[in-house]
C-alpha cells in the first residue's frame, strides 16, 4: 500500500524529510503544509530590484557534508558559491578591531593576538589558562560560554565568543552546549588535549585550507525550488497544522487555511515545525506529555534582519562584516557586508549590507517596529563608515522563535522526546533546528535521519 505522507511545515527541514522520503518510498503520496504564504522558512530570499537577496540563511557551513552533499544530489553544485578572503572586525570599546587570528569560534590558540581586543590585564588572566590543567570527562558536555568564562575570562566570552556565535544561535554561549558548538574541539578534549588553548591549537594547526563557507548563486530559492521539485510533494501554502489526532488507521491532521479548515489523513507525520509550534501539536495527539514537557523547557531566540542595498558612494570597511560585543552599548548584534563577503554579489550597482538585530534574554530591541529598525539599521551602518548611506531598497523580516538554544543536555533530552514519540506515536518523526541542532547542515542531516527511520519502520 502506498503511505500517505503528511510533512507539518515546509521549512528545510520539511522540504528535505519530503525529498528522503520519496526517495525512500518511492509510492508515497506526500503533502507539505505550510502555514505561510511561501515555501522556504528561514530559507527565504527576495527579489531586490538588483537581484536576489536573503533575509534569513545567507550560507551552510561547507566542510559538513550534508548540505554539500544534498547540493551535489540535487545537481546544484554549478550554484555554489564561496565568500572572498576578507574576514570580519569586532566593534568593542566604539572601535573596530579585526578578528584576532588563530581562533576557533572566538577561543584563542595565543593571547598574545587578543592584543587590543582584550585590555592588558584581562589579556593576562586569558594567558594562564595554558597553564592551568583543565579536567575534562570525554564523552561529556558543559556550557560553553560557562568554560570559556571561567578558563579565559569573562571579555573573551562577551568581546569573542558570543559575537562569533550571536549571528547562528542568537543565544549566549553560556547556555549552549560545547558538544554540538565547537564538535571538533570537543574530540580533541575527549583525547586528552590537557588545556583549552592547546586543544585550540590542535584544531587551527590541523585547518584543512580552503573555504568553510558556502552559499547558492541565485539564493537558497534554488535549494527550496529544488527540494520541492524533486520530492514530487503536494505543497500546501497557507496551510496551518493545528491537531494532530491519532485514529485507528493512522493520523488526521486539523489543517486550517484561508478557506476554513479541513482534515488531512496520513499513515506517516514529520512534524518539522519551530519547537513553540511542534509542543501543541503533540500535546493534542495525546499520551506524549514527558515528550511535550521536554519540547517546552527548551527555549528559543527570535530576531530580525533589516538587508539594505546603499549607494556605492558610501565607503565600506574591506571587511566581511561586524560582529558586536555583546558589552558594547549599540543595538544590533552583526552585521554583514553581503556585496563584499560574497564576490559574485560584488557585481551589483549598490553595496548589499544586512544588519542583524536580537538574542535570547536581550530582544527588546525587537518591540522596534519596521520602520524604526531600518532606521536603527540605517544609523548603524553610518555609525561604522563614518558617514550617512544612501539607501536605494531595504527590506526588514522578522523571525520568531526561530533559533533554539542547543543546550548541554539537550541531546538527552532529544533521545528522550524521540523515544516518547516512538513508543507513543509510532509513525511520526520530529525534525529541525530544536532536535540535532541549529543551521542549514544540521537541519538537513536531522531531517534525513528521521525520514528514512520512517521509510525503514513502514517497510517492516
Ligand atoms: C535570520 C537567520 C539567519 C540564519 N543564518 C544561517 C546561516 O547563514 N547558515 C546556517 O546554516 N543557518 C542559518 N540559520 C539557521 C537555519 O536557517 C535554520 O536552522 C533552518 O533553516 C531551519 O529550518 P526548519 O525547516 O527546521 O525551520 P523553519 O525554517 O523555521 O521552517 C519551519 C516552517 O514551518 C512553518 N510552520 C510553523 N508552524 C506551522 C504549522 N502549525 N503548520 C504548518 N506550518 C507551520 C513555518 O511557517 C516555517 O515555514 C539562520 C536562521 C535565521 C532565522
Amino acid at each position: 500500500m502506498a503511505p500517505r505522507v503528511a510533512v507539518i511545515g515546509g521549512g528545510l527541514s520539511g522540504l528535505t524529510a519530503a525529498y528522503q522520503l520519496a526517495l525512500d518510498l518511492p509510492d508515497a503520496r506526500i503533502t507539505v503544509l505550510e502555514a505561510s504564504d511561501t515555501p522556504g522558512g528561514a530559507l527565504h530570499t527576495v527579489d531586490f530590484p538588483s537581484g536576489p537577496m536573503e533575509l534569513g540563511a545567507e550560507a551552510f557551513i561547507g566542510r559538513r557534508p550534508e548540505a554539500s552533499e544534498l547540493v551535489a544530489e540535487l545537481g546544484l553544485t554549478d550554484a555554489l558559491r564561496h565568500p572572498g578572503p576578507l574576514g570580519p572586525a569586532i566593534l568593542t570599546g566604539g572601535r573596530l578591531m579585526s578578528m584576532p587570528v588563530g581562533t576557533v569560534m572566538g577561543l584563542p590558540s595565543d593571547v598574545t593576538a587578543l592584543t587590543g581586543v582584550l585590555t592588558p590585564p584581562e589579556t593576562d588572566v586569558a594567558a594562564r589558562e595554558r597553564d592551568t590543567p583543565l579536567e575534562w570527562e570525554p564523552g561529556g558536555d558543559v556550557s560553553l560560554g560557562r568554560l570559556v568564562a571561567e578558563r579565559f575570562g569573562d571579555a573573551v566570552v562577551s568581546r569573542l565568543v558570543d559575537p562569533m556565535l550571536g549571528g547562528v544561535y542568537a543565544a549566549p554561549s553560556s547556555g549552549l552546549g560545547l558538544r554540538q558548538v565547537v564538535p571538533g574541539l570537543a574530540e580533541v578534549l575527549d583525547r586528552g588535549a590537557p588545556t583549552l588553548t592547546d586543544a585550540v591549537g590542535q584544531l587551527v594547526r590541523d585547518r584543512v585550507p580552503g573555504p568553510v563557507f558556502a552559499t547558492l548563486d541565485g539564493g537558497y530559492r534554488t535549494l527550496v525550488a529544488s527540494l520541492i521539485e524533486a520530492s514530487g510533494a503536494r505543497v500546501r501554502t497557507q496551510a496551518a497544522c493545528t491537531a494532530i489526532h491519532r485514529e485507528p488507521s493512522g493520523y488526521a491532521l486539523t489543517v486550517t487555511g484561508e478557506r476554513g479548515s479541513w482534515v488531512e489523513d496520513a499513515d506517516l507525520v514529520v512534524v518539522a515545525v519551530p519547537v513553540p509550534h511542534a509542543a501543541p501539536l503533540l500535546a493534542a495527539a495525546g499520551g506524549v506529555d514527558d515528550a511535550v514537557t521536554g519540547l517546552t523547557g527548551i527555549r528559543t531566540a527570535s530576531s530580525a534582519v533589516v538587508a539594505m542595498e546603499v549607494d556605492r558612494g558610501l565607503d565600506l570597511p574591506g571587511l566581511s562584516g561586524v560582529l558586536v560585543a555583546t558589552d558594547e552599548p549599540v543595538p544590533f548584534k552583526a552585521m554583514t557586508f553581503t556585496s563584499r563577503k560574497w564576490p559574485h554579489l560584488d557585481t551589483r550597482p549598490g553595496h548589499l549590507v544586512r544588519v542583524s538585530f536580537g538574542r535570547l534574554d536581550d530582544d527588546e530591541v525587537l518591540l522596534a517596529d519596521d520602520i524604526a529598525l531600518a532606521r536603527m539599521a540605517e544609523s548603524a551602518l553610518a555609525g561604522v563608515c563614518g558617514s550617512a548611506p544612501r539607501i536605494l531598497h531595504s527590506r526588514v523580516r522578522r523571525w520568531e522563535d526561530s533559533l533554539a538554544e542547543i543546550g548541554p543536555a539537550h541531546a538527552d533530552r532529544i533521545a528522550d522526546v524521540r523515544a516518547g514519540l516512538a513508543d507513543r506515536l509510532p509513525g511520526v518523526e520530529l525534525v529541525g533546528g530544536a532536535t540535532e541542532g541549529v543551521g542549514v547542515p544540521a537541519c538537513i542531516g536531522s531531517a534525513r535521519a528521521a525520514a528514512r527511520r520512517l521509510a525503514a519502520g513502514w517497510q517492516d
